[in-house]
């Protein structure tokens, strides 16, 4: 139903909290971002393997980047249709309901700390219930043993949980907590299927799994549709009361953000990590590849389901090469120095550096470069680190076609790291397949505002924010069938050996 109230007001506010920044980024009516800011968030690395941010900081990033970009378009609160939030997802973080100060630092999705603990799992058998209930390979990197090594390690933390006085949430969940000054305690069916708490199917926490996991379900939030108004951001944060009426996880966002609202479509985020996604229609499906069965972020009350693959490290590999081998002062340098060699001279880079994800699941595998030689220069190095996040795309790919027993015509990609234009043309070259890259790059949040905007009215119909897709560039494969796959059974070796 259109909002005639909604229709009257100019915009769509999207919070998009990723791992190493808060983005704020406001659209109009065709779809098209009017400003964006974005506030850097820390991470710490407390011990090998570990990775913590700061709750407060997020909410602070997020609040004076929803801040400074309604000061930059000079556009009021009261202009706003609508908040859509979209994040980094799995990260948890626990709070005290009644002071909503964070008992522990926030586990960040990267996270091994329960690595372990989740071995033991993977390994008892019980493992296969939980998969088959939740379409998740067992893990440390979804939620449920995160909150548990909370609970396990702040003093005093798993009796204030038993009593009811402690809440967990995805940042979704402690943003929309924050925004409504604590009346909402609410997540969407995309970021709870992350969590190995939800019957995937029924998109309802599950009792057994609470217990594995050892949670009062007094902590959970709610789960609510990813489209539809949850509450309101209090009038104190940005100046006027806004609707928050979308939510998604920021993969699931992205595939509403390159309008993959279809059985069959698909898209790669390449950010931190790399996130392929491929809608899978109305039924929850079954992997038989490694890949995990995720919830879509669905624009009706009716379940939408994807199959996805995550890797771990992709653009932070680059960030690696940055801020710890010094080769490049910023990412975007990377394009020019692997651009200056003709291949990576047989060197090849593992970046298995918290373990390697899709479609391999081996938490224990380290990282490491082979084929180094005398020759061996800085652009080589650098060349193998993108060739390294192209070729971990092109195992998700084969995964997901052979899961599905569909070629995939091309690929839709997004995120930051598809700015680089040389490692746009190698994962063309790499996959066999064109490579599109769309006219907005920052699908997340866009995919965030449209769930948002269609909930209020602001848009009439999903063929209508389709319609905003557009094409900026189509990179086609170069490279014969020799180099490719020559070349791809090297990264096959490499692999091997880091596993
Ligand atoms: P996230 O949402 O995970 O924080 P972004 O989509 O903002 O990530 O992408 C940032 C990541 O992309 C960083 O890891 C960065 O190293 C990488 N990146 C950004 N620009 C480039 C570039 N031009 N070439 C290669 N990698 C890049």
């Amino acid at each position: 139903m259109v909002n005639l109230y909604y229709r009257t007001v100019s915009c769509v506010l999207s919070l998009d909290e990723g791992t190493t920044s808060a983005r704020a980024v406001l659209y109009d009516r065709q779809g098209r971002r009017l400003a964006m800011e974005s506030v850097p968030i820390e991470c710490s690395y407390p011990q090998q393997g570990w990775v913590e941010q700061d709750g407060r900081q997020i909410w602070g990033a997020q609040l004076s980047a929803a801040r400074r970009t309604l000061a930059t378009a000079g556009i009021a609160a009261s202009e706003i249709a609508a908040i859509g939030i979209t994040n980094q997802r799995e990260t948890t973080l626990v709070w005290d309901r009644h002071t909503g100060e964070p008992v522990a630092p926030a586990i960040v999705w990267q996270c091994r700390r329960t690595a372990s603990r989740c071995a033991a799992l993977a390994a008892s058998p019980g493992a296969a219930e939980v998969t088959r209930k939740t379409g998740l390979v067992v893990d440390a990197y979804f939620s449920a043993s995160k909150i548990e090594w909370i609970l396990d390690h702040t003093p005093g933390a798993r009796e204030r949980a038993e009593a009811g006085d402690l809440l967990f949430g995805n940042v979704d969940t402690w943003l929309i907590w924050k925004l409504t000054n604590g009346a909402v305690h609410a997540t969407d069916p995309s970021n709870a299927s992350r969590t190995m708490l939800m019957n995937l199917a029924a998109g309802a926490w599950d009792a057994d799994l609470l217990r594995l996991f050892r949670l009062p379900a007094s902590m959970l939030p709610k789960i609510v549709p990813s489209s539809g108004v949850v509450g309101e951001a209090a009038a104190e944060h940005l100046g006027a009361a806004i609707p928050v009426a979308g939510i998604a996880g920021d993969q699931q966002a992205a595939l509403v953000g390159q309008a993959c609202f279809r059985a069959g479509l698909s898209k790669n985020t390449y950010g931190t990590g790399c996130f392929a996604l491929l809608h899978a229609g109305g039924t929850a499906p079954v992997s038989r590849h490694k890949l995990l069965a995720t919830r879509a972020a669905g624009t009706s009350a009716a379940p939408e389901f994807a199959v996805e693959g995550s890797v771990f490290v992709a653009g932070a590999a680059v960030q690696w090469l940055r801020d710890e081998l010094h080769l490049i002062e910023t990412a975007a340098q990377s394009e020019a120095l692997a651009a200056s060699v003709p291949d990576a001279g047989g060197v090849y880079v593992v970046p298995a550096f918290v373990g390697l994800g899709a479609p391999h699941w081996a938490q224990e595998a380290r990282g490491l470069i082979t084929g180094i030689t005398r020759g061996t220069s800085a652009a080589h190095l650098v060349r193998a680190t993108l060739e390294s996040i192209a070729f971990q795309t092109r195992e998700l790919v084969e995964a997901m076609e052979a899961d599905s027993g569909q070629q995939l015509a091309e690929l839709r990609v997004d995120g930051g790291a598809t700015a680089n234009n040389f490692l746009m043309q190698l994962q063309a070259d790499i996959l066999g397949r064109p490579v599109v890259r769309p006219a907005d790059i920052e699908t997340t949040a866009l995919g965030a505002a449209y769930l948002a905007g269609l909930a209020t009215g602001y848009w009439s119909s999903v063929p209508e924010v389709e319609s905003f897709w557009r094409v900026e560039r189509t990179f086609e494969p170069q490279w014969d069938a020799v180099r490719r796959e020559e070349a791809y059974a090297g990264w096959k070796r490499a692999v091997a050996r880091a596993l």
